[in-house]
């Protein structure tokens, strides 16, 4: 049996102090927290853990720069807090990276301006980083358009040893066991509240089996991101926000040999800036910011947003990027938190990334809006208090409980560097269900080999499909449909794409 059957087996019937809907950053995060505290957490996802906008972040942990632009100077304190606290609690999945603002001396902002700014967002993180320099000789000098400066300057943030999805699934992992568990691929049906016992009785629907059953919480938290609204809709929950949505798009290509550090680039308007993010054989040039009305548009890529990521990279990057080159798109909606009565049409951009925590009054529900990876750990803290009120922690702390007793079992792919794990191991242990979870989330083959690991070619086509038997055949109506659906999704979210554009 897999985890996954396990988990469904104990969940069913089983009573829980806190459920938590979507396993994204803000549901691990608070997951995470609330194990550790003792509680019994059941934690659900009707995808994929991380397969919403927590698979297609820039992976920064970042300090609260873009606040500098505001003089939110608390919000600086507040991110390069967080970020050093992950830093230093999470060293094996995050570790200190150093940036390069490069100056742009044909229009851009001030050279001393943004040295100053620097070295206030260096202080205002209580000198915890390198301290910003001035740099002129560095080996990324010739992956930038002459146009700019010849002069960067270097400073540190946090960034992703892995990736977000590793992130987020590592942090979900790390506490399965008889009293918390997670289950990924169904969704709740139905959720009753019930005022003599007060209990949260939840229908809970199997995607995949069609199987049905009934878990009981003293409490719900809503996590589920840019669906939030239509969660807290679906159970009748009212909320004073609400959600609105920014695109952010990457194009990812082959990584130039001297590409060290993200680079950031002044894009001249709306005090924006877009990035050259080297990972892993790849390096990542965006993200885009879009507003967008709804989450279905907002999820697909349009050959305009290519169309503009190209544009501002023949301005900024030498050799300039071309669309027969792209190896992998990458596309995210931030949720982003406004009052409900919101309703201005500006720059995303200029709304805030704060989260915002909302308790319900009548019932015992925690709804979550806005946050990011940066903050996590702020968000998960604020929220632990909330229900450390209601419901008294079992345990002072706990320590992780990872149970995969079985020692990891890795593999190569063609065409990429190092080991990975093997998909019957990810299925066994880490709820791996479909091609696209192991390609995209348990690895990041699908951004790192081109389209969407099948190659250019479609070289690695006869590969995929002998490691598609390895997974759950209940999660398909037969094996060879896992590659067949995958190869469909490619082709929706990638081949038409680049056909499109000019
Ligand atoms: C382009 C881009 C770059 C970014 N870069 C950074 C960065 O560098 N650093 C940073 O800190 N932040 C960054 N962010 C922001 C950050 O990625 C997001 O704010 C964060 O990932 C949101 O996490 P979440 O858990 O709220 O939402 P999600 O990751 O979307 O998770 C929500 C989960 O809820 C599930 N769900 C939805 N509805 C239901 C339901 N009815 N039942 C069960 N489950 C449900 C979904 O399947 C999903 O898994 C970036 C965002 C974008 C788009």
């Amino acid at each position: 049996m897999n985890i996954r059957e396990t988990n469904w087996n104990i969940a069913k019937n089983k009573s829980f102090d806190i459920a938590i809907i979507g396993g994204g950053i803000s549901g691990a995060a608070i997951y995470k927290a609330l194990c550790r505290q003792g509680y019994n957490v059941f934690l659900i996802d009707k995808g994929d853990f991380s397969c919403g906008t927590s698979q297609a972040s820039s992976m920064m942990i970042w300090g609260g720069l873009l606040y500098m632009r505001k003089f939110d100077f608390v919000s600086v304190c507040n991110f390069s807090r967080d970020r050093d606290a992950l830093i230093r609690s999470f060293s094996d999945q995050i570790t200190s990276k150093d940036f390069r603002y490069i100056l742009n001396g044909h229009g851009g902002r001030n050279r001393y301006l943004i040295y100053l700014a620097l070295q206030l967002y260096w202080m205002l993180g209580k000198c915890k980083r390198e301290r910003p320099a001035f740099q002129e000789k560095f080996e990324e000098r010739n992956i930038i358009n002459e146009k700019n400066d010849a002069e960067s300057i270097i400073y540190q943030e946090g960034f992703l040893r892995q990736s977000d999805s590793r992130f987020v699934l590592d942090w979900i992992l790390d506490h399965q066991t008889e009293n918390s568990l997670a289950i990924n691929y169904c969704s709740i049906q139905n959720a009753n509240f019930n005022k003599k016992d007060k209990r949260w009785s939840l229908d809970i629907k199997d995607h995949f089996s069609g199987d049905q059953c009934t878990v009981k919480a003293n409490m719900l938290l809503n996590c589920a991101g840019v669906w939030a609204d239509r969660v807290n809709e679906q159970f009748g929950i009212q909320s004073p926000y609400k959600h609105v949505y920014s695109k952010g798009v990457f194009i990812g290509y082959a990584r130039p040999d001297k590409h060290h550090a993200p680079l950031i680039f002044e894009m001249g308007k709306n005090g924006d800036a877009l990035a050259f993010i080297p990972w892993g054989p790849v390096s990542l040039w965006g993200p885009t910011e879009t507003m967008e009305t709804s989450i279905e548009d907002g999820h697909s890529i349009t050959p305009e947003d290519i169309q503009f990521l190209l544009k501002h990279a023949s301005r900024n990057l030498d050799p300039s990027l071309a669309k027969s080159n792209i190896i992998s798109l990458r596309c995210g909606l931030r949720p982003l938190a406004v009052k409900k009565t919101f309703n201005a049409d500006c720059y995303p951009l200029d709304i805030s990334r704060h989260h915002k925590i909302v308790d319900n009054a009548d019932v015992p529900w925690i709804s979550i809006y806005g946050g990011k990876i940066s903050g996590c750990i702020s968000l998960a803290e604020k929220v632990t208090r909330k229900i450390n009120d209601k419901i008294p922690p079992r345990l002072k702390e706990i320590p992780c409980t990872d149970n995969r007793t079985e020692k990891a079992a890795w593999t190569s792919f063609p065409g990429l560097q190092g080991n990975i794990p093997a998909i019957d191991w990810c299925v066994r242990h880490e709820f791996c269900c479909t091609l696209e979870d192991y390609l995209r989330r348990r690895t990041n083959i699908s951004q790192w080999i081109p389209r969407g690991g099948l190659g250019f070619h479609d070289e690695n086509g006869e590969y995929l499909k002998k490691i598609s038997s390895h997974l759950p055949e209940s999660s398909v109506k037969n094996h060879d449909s896992h590659l067949h659906e995958y190869r469909g999704n490619v082709r929706e979210r990638f081949d038409q794409i680049i056909e499109q554009i000019q």
